[in-house]
């Protein structure tokens, strides 16, 4: 056979490939139409943190759930799934997650589809995206978010923030990018707090933002701009403090205003572990995104790369900034602030969207937090911290995206990866690259 023909069966061969797994994909997607679905004697922990139920039933029907407890009874013609033994879950919401457009090589609405099909494959049913990188793709994701309460929904749901605001140099101007943003209809503010921008620069963003009915979400790095932020009536506290331990004043001003904390503990891990080639690379859980990884993948392996990062001064500083805000998670949530799951996956190289976020979740519990904490931050408190009511908690009249695992998360939080099935508005997805 000559070299060309190899290449073109090769190039066949995985044209088949690819066809093959989405079309089981697809296949694998049902679609119960309007009739109901009772996934029957399942174990269910609801997001809340309530006790979870044994042998219990949940019901949906139209992408939502109709129905979630211990004595449900089943509606005649339900389709009934039998799933004992199982545990089900909320899906996951990643209240710091970014949908953008890393992959050059194919068109951008293809790679933002893509990935939140890899979120979704990994147990993720929501990301909100904190930070787009342009107007084209922040308008590419609102459409992707204004589509998927009309149909049939095949991938995890997408909220966005459009860019974050930073840097701006007047009052005027700070006001005006709130107002664009709002008038190009995204859902939520992002701000990155640096000294580029005065406190009162800052108080007049999050003043317009509210004006406009828009919560705002800042990047802090320290516990002065973590405070200066909260006095000026920040939502969400977005990436852990990391410079010292928090304090009393920090935690009251947390607590006044129920602002919730998300300390994207792998953001940092990020910057840390590819000093050499993480074992995780091996392992089939990580491997099942490659799809999507892959092309990172090869840039975090080469020794070049890895000596660039091991020579870096950052490195070393990250370190200790992982150790402390570690420290300050289980501080925090200790001290009855609101922590919600969330990683900045999808921004920068190494930070996988999907497996990063079952990371967080096990870091979280590493921590200091019991599995049920960390559970109910990436699912109902994750909700109540991006105000996304209709998700993160199972219960009737909330959305039909479930996690189904195998195995019980409050024994070991990594039988959070022992994924049984993914439903997202009462369809089973695919699990991307397992089938
Ligand atoms: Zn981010």
């Amino acid at each position: 056979m000559s070299r060309t023909s190899i290449h073109v069966v090769v190039g066949f061969l995985s044209a088949l490939v690819l066809t093959g797994s989405l079309t089981t994909e697809r296949s694998a997607a049902q679609a119960p139409a309007n009739g109901a679905t009772a996934l029957t004697n399942v174990r269910i922990i609801d997001g809340t943190g309530a006790a979870p139920v044994e042998r219990g039933t949940i019901v949906t029907s139209n992408g939502r759930i109709t129905a979630a407890g211990a004595s449900v009874q089943v509606p005649a013609g339900a389709t009934r799934v039998d799933f004992t033994g199982k545990t089900v879950m909320p899906g996951m919401v990643n209240a710091h997650a970014h949908v953008q457009n890393l992959t050059k090589s194919m068109p951008m609405r293809d790679d933002l589809v893509r990935r939140l099909r890899l979120y979704a494959a990994y147990g993720i049913t929501t990301a909100v995206s904190l930070g787009q990188v342009d107007t084209a793709e922040q308008m590419e994701v609102v459409r992707l978010r204004d589509e998927q309460d009309r149909g049939p929904l095949d991938r995890a749901r997408v909220y966005t923030s459009g860019p974050s605001i930073r840097g701006l140099k007047t009052m005027d101007e700070v006001r005006q990018t709130v107002d664009r943003y709002v008038d190009q209809k995204v859902d939520r503010i992002k701000t990155h707090v640096t000294p580029q921008m005065t406190p009162d620069q800052y108080a007049a963003l999050i003043e317009q933002a509210h004006k406009r009915g828009m919560r705002v979400n800042a990047h802090i790095f320290t516990l002065d701009e973590a405070k200066m932020v909260l006095e000026r009536g920040v939502d969400v506290i977005a990436h852990s403090v990391r410079d010292r331990d928090v304090d009393q004043a920090l935690i009251n001003a947390m607590k006044a205003r129920n602002v919730g904390y998300i300390p994207t503990l792998t953001r940092d891990l990020s910057l840390v572990v590819y000093q050499s080639t993480p074992a995780f690379f091996k392992e089939p859980f990580f491997q099942r995104g490659m799809a999507v990884y892959e092309e990172q993948v090869k840039v975090l392996s080469s020794p070049e790369r890895q000596a660039k990062f091991r020579a870096d001064p950052q490195t070393k500083m990250i370190e200790k900034a992982l150790e402390q805000g570690t420290r300050n998670l289980k501080l925090l949530s200790d001290a009855g602030v609101t922590i919600a799951m969330g990683t900045d996956s999808g921004t920068d190289e190494g930070r996988w969207q999907g497996y990063f976020e079952q990371v967080e979740v096990e870091m979280m519990v590493k921590a200091g937090l019991t599995p049920m904490q960390a559970i109910v931050a990436a699912t109902g408190a994750a909700a109540r911290v991006s105000k996304l009511d209709h998700v993160g908690t199972i219960a009737a009249g909330k959305a039909a995206d479930l996690v189904v695992l195998d195995a019980n998360p409050l024994q070991d939080i990594r039988n959070l990866r022992q994924i049984n099935s993914v439903w997202v508005a009462g369809r089973r997805m695919g699990t991307t690259g397992t089938n």
